[in-house]
């Protein structure tokens, strides 16, 4: 139950109408306690101006100048460009996704302030979609006084001036507001864990004051942040133990299939299962003919074959005449299990649907029927497979691929969907190794498998480091594999965190390798596309009509072209090591094929950035990367944090956040010692509304 001051709706902050109310909802925040728990994802200097002769091409500044010039520029894309001066020097502000209206505002003589990565085209600075307000110079703003937070608003028509605005004017009742912390924060000081109270950990960290470093606080090593982090590794620990227990106290339904049954549904594939593989499967078979619900994680590398292990439980699940469902974290991984799984369960009489977001919606609905009344025996689906509207007759088995990507909470949520009573088998898998301390805390209640074998001739993938300077040289190798008939990745990663731009890097990139090769088809794929374009150019790459395919970091997690042999990753600098990993797995997937990463530099980077690169060069094996991942990310560069843990966490993030695990638990103890229900205060304030779907289980 909340209490009465934490029940204060968020619309009654001044600056949330209706529409806004709307927005904030969408990305959870119905009360104030939940906007002053939406947690900065990085923070920004705006306490200063850099004057233009002072940029330095890479990094981020806050600058200011006089507009001269203002532009739309065709031909080819529609660009926007304005050219400013404050005296020192000029620099150019350039939009390529905007409207009339925004371009139509820089007026020449008018003033415009803005913060972003200063880039550098030969003598000429440039700034690429920075945030900006434009003024006249008796309207000078003034300077912000603290270090600006940047929060995660999703897909919300928030920005971030306006999120701020609300947050302050939340904080302002901060005081009044019960948090039912005073408990809380004397057992964070009883177990000597910090004597931060949460009210003052909140008011530093959406204003930390410029004295704070930046550094340090972009790098969540903040006390302030670190008194957050504990409390939700904490809850997380209490709502798995919660949910674990109701789980183990459920009753599974026992499924068999007989040695014969496998063997035959084995044959689909068009290859032998790995011993590794086939010991998960035996391990998998095992649990689920028993009444207890299985719980089992499984960790394979890149490429070492999960998809078929979920195949052959899916298969067994179904043959007890219970419903599967396998979970996916993007649509292209969906549909691509979807494809593989029609061919492979091409013989049996097992009906499979695919259920994503963009499903039309006659489709959508007889899909929902069919689950319902059981005609569907297994589901390959995203997120959309939350929906209230998906019931389930006799769910007996989910699959989560890729586990990491879902958030403790939607670990237990599909379980919700059957009705009849029976708790489903759970089996997660991932790529991502987790690091000992972590599997023996939050993960204490799973089981585990390792795959830890690759399907037979996989040879290693060669990774080469260049500088972009050299990209002429990558060429040639790009022509080379395409001439051999194999395919190439090319993979633009974000230059900042703006989506705008990375579909901006990637169209340059594909109008690049246009202009210096001969006779390829080259793809594109990237967000700004709609879901038929996309699909076509991933279908036509699939199918081998085109030889390059240019893409974001949407290919990311699970894409599987064996023809591919080449990956060519743009900026890895700016990527953390299990995402390089994950990318570089996307080739190498035939036996005896040579495959090959180029990882691409720009410019002067970091020693740690460098160390990463270097160690994907030195291994290719998922354990190690994830270890020397661990100790590069311990001693902290920004850049290196960005990954995050389940995506359900607000701030802590699993791997990052290994070294707090021990305060967390300390603060469970105390918890559990306390004479009131303290627990339920922090699934409340961490978990909201959601976490009735674990207390309820
Ligand atoms: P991941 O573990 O990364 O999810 P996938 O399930 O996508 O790996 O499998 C990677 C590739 O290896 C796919 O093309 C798949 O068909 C193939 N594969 C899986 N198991 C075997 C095997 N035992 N022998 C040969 N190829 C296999
Ligand atoms: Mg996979």
């Amino acid at each position: 139950m909340k209490s009465e001051s934490l029940q204060k709706n968020i619309a009654e902050i001044k600056g949330v109408g209706p529409k806004v109310k709307e927005e904030l909802n969408k990305i959870g925040i119905n009360y104030i306690q939940d906007a002053l728990f939406l947690l900065p994802k990085k923070y920004e200097n705006r306490t200063k101006l850099t004057s233009i002769k002072d940029l330095v091409p890479g990094e981020a500044f806050q600058f200011e100048g006089e507009i001269l010039e203002s532009k739309t520029i065709f031909p080819g894309r529609r660009s926007f460009m304005a050219r400013i001066s404050d005296g020192t020097g000029f620099l150019q502000i350039r939009l390529f996704y905007f409207s009339y209206a925004q371009a139509n505002a820089f007026k020449v003589g008018l003033h415009v302030r803005g913060y972003g990565v200063v880039r550098s085209n030969g003598s000429l600075l440039q700034v690429f979609h920075p945030s900006y307000k434009i003024f006249e110079t008796s309207k000078r703003p003034i300077l912000d006084d603290t270090l600006t937070p940047i929060y995660s608003l999703g897909s919300t028509n928030l920005t971030q001036f306006r999120t701020r605005n609300i947050i302050k004017e939340c904080l302002k009742e901060i005081e009044y507001l019960n948090l039912n912390e005073k408990e809380i924060d004397s057992i964070f000081r009883k177990q000597k864990i910090s004597s931060l109270s949460v009210k003052d950990a909140l008011l530093k960290i959406h204003n930390p004051s410029v004295d704070d470093d930046i550094i340090k606080i972009n790098n969540y090593k903040h006390e302030a942040q670190e008194r957050l982090i504990v409390e939700e590794l904490a809850t997380n620990l209490i709502g798995v133990k919660i949910a674990s227990e109701k789980i183990n106290k459920l009753r599974a339904q026992e499924m068999k299939a007989s040695e014969e049954e496998l063997k035959t549904f084995k044959e689909n594939f068009p290859f032998n299962l790995t011993n590794a593989q086939s010991r998960t499967i035996k391990e998998i078979s095992e649990d689920i003919a028993l009444k207890k619900p299985m719980r089992r994680l499984v960790q394979g590398d890149v490429g070492s074959g999960k998809t078929v292990v979920a195949a052959v439980s899916m298969f067994i699940a179904a043959k007890n005449n219970t419903q599967s469902v396998l979970l996916c974290p993007t649509e292209v991984l969906a549909e691509q299990h979807f494809k593989n799984f029609l061919e492979w369960f091409k013989k049996s009489n097992i009906k499979i649907e695919l259920l994503t977001g963009k499903l039309p919606n006659a489709k959508r609905k007889r899909i929902y029927q069919d689950l319902e009344n059981g005609d569907i025996d297994i589901l390959i689906g995203t997120h959309a497979v939350f929906q209230d509207k998906v019931v389930m007759k006799n769910l007996g088995l989910i699959v989560v691929d890729e586990q990491q990507r879902f958030g403790v909470k939607q670990r237990f949520d599909l379980v919700k969907k059957s009705t009849n009573r029976i708790m489903p088998h759970q089996l997660f898998m991932t790529a991502t190794p987790i690091p000992r301390t972590l599997a023996m805390t939050i993960f204490a209640d799973l089981e585990t498998s390792k795959i830890d074998e690759l399907p037979p001739g996989r040879k290693p993938v060669e990774t080469l480091v260049y500088n972009e300077k050299k990209k002429n040289e990558i060429v040639k190798r790009l022509e080379a594999v395409c001439k051999a008939g194999n395919q190439v990745f090319w993979l633009c990663t974000m230059i900042e965190e703006s989506e705008n731009l990375d579909v901006q890097a990637a169209d340059e990139a594909k109008e690049w390798i246009k202009e210096n090769t001969h006779g390829l088809n080259i793809g594109l794929v990237h967000s700004k596309l709609s879901k038929d374009q996309r699909d076509k150019e991933i279908e036509s790459f699939r199918s081998g009509k085109t030889n390059v395919l240019v893409c974001t970091t949407v290919i990311e997690v699970g894409m599987d072209v064996p023809n591919a042999s080449l990956m060519v990753i743009e900026n890895a600098e700016r990527l953390g090591l299990s995402q390089l990993h994950q990318l570089r797995g996307r080739v190498g997937r035939k036996a005896d094929l040579e495959a090959y990463c180029v990882l691409i530099y720009h410019g002067e980077i970091g020693e740690i950035a460098k160390a990463r690169l270097e160690a994907m060069k030195s291994t290719n094996d998922g354990f190690e990367i994830s270890e020397i991942d661990m100790k590069l990310r311990g001693s902290g560069e920004i850049l290196g944090t960005k990954q995050s843990g389940g995506i359900e966490l607000k701030i802590s993030d699993l791997s990052r956040d290994a070294h707090l695990i021990n305060k967390a638990e300390k603060l469970v103890k105390g918890l559990d010692n306390a004479d009131q229900n303290l627990s339920r205060i922090l699934l409340d304030r961490w978990l909201g509304d959601k976490q009735n779907l674990i207390i309820a289980q």
